[in-house]
């Protein structure tokens, strides 16, 4: 629905800042003729409190896409807002624009968590030790604070009784589980994961899936790249099909995936599926 025709209220703002609002993202990596011109003008709204699939053969621009929404990478023409706020830049009182200063963009950084394919646990650190690190060394919450809010995040993962675990003493499936832990200990209010199933055992991949689905149902913003369709189905709002770094068909997961209608997603249903 469009902001234009939403019925007004008082109770009810009628246009709700949508989490993140791409606008004509590029991305080129390199200059002159060894440039790589990775995303093409990707537009992208991901509404509060709602879960975009994100799906697309290897090398379309999935996983820039995620890092330019994190700030991981700087984009090269475009903008990302996220709750509003653009991402990387301020206007000066002409409009000029300007980089934000490193420690300005680590703080909109900060809000945003990211679970990678591989789960980057340190490994001298227990479980509860990788989840209590940064909110100890990025917000200066106590020691003790920490742990006591990493023990409940372990214990929303499923991983209460891992807690004093290594990272080398658990399955692919609990350090991903840790990794993800990790992640909400920031108290991000949008979460990026990047094929977060994808280096599992397939025996594996469901108990993190379990644990994204109930992050869903709590209310979390959420972008996944992955090619789950099957979770795609059941708990994304909106799926988009990207293909050479351009945004091809997005959708409600029911018309995307039950009836795409461009050849190219329907070539890459036909082999994921
Ligand atoms: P996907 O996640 O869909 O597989 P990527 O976003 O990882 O795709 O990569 C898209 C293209 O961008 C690929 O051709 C890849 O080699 C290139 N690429 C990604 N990161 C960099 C980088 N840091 N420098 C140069 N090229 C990159
Ligand atoms: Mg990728």
């Amino acid at each position: 629905m469009s902001a234009t025709t939403a019925p007004t209220s008082d109770a009810t703002p009628a246009t709700e800042v949508p989490m993140v609002e791409a606008r004509g993202v590029h991305k080129v990596f390199g200059h002159g003729a060894g440039a790589l011109h990775v995303l093409r003008g990707v537009d992208l709204v991901v509404p509060q409190g709602s879960v975009t699939v994100v799906l697309g053969p290897s090398g379309s621009g999935k996983s820039t896409l995620l890092r330019c929404l994190n700030e991981l990478e700087e984009i090269t023409a475009g903008s990302v807002h996220v709750d509003g706020e653009l991402l990387g830049y301020r206007h000066d009182a002409k409009g000029v624009l300007h980089r934000l200063h490193p420690r300005r963009i680590a703080a909109q950084r900060s809000r945003i968590g990211m679970v990678f394919q591989r789960f980057h646990l340190f490994g001298h650190m227990t479980a509860l030790e990788n989840v209590a690190e940064a909110p100890v060394q990025v917000r200066g919450l106590s020691k003790a604070a920490a742990r006591r809010r990493a023990a409940e995040l372990l214990e929303r993962v499923g991983l209460a009784d891992r807690a004093d675990h290594y990272p080398a003493q658990l399955s692919g499936g609990q350090q991903q589980r840790v990794a993800i832990a990790r992640a909400l200990a920031m108290d991000p209010e949008l979460m990026l994961f990047d094929e977060p199933t994808s280096a599992l055992d397939p025996e594996l991949v469901g108990e993190v899936l379990t644990v994204m689905q109930d992050l869903a149902r709590s209310g979390m913003t959420m972008v996944v790249v992955t090619h789950e369709i099957g979770f795609a189905r059941e708990v994304a709002d909106h799926v988009v099909f990207m293909d050479d770094g351009v945004v091809v068909e997005q959708g409600p997961p029911g018309a995307v995936l039950e009836n795409p209608s461009e050849p190219r997603l329907q070539e890459f249903l036909s082999h994921v599926l």
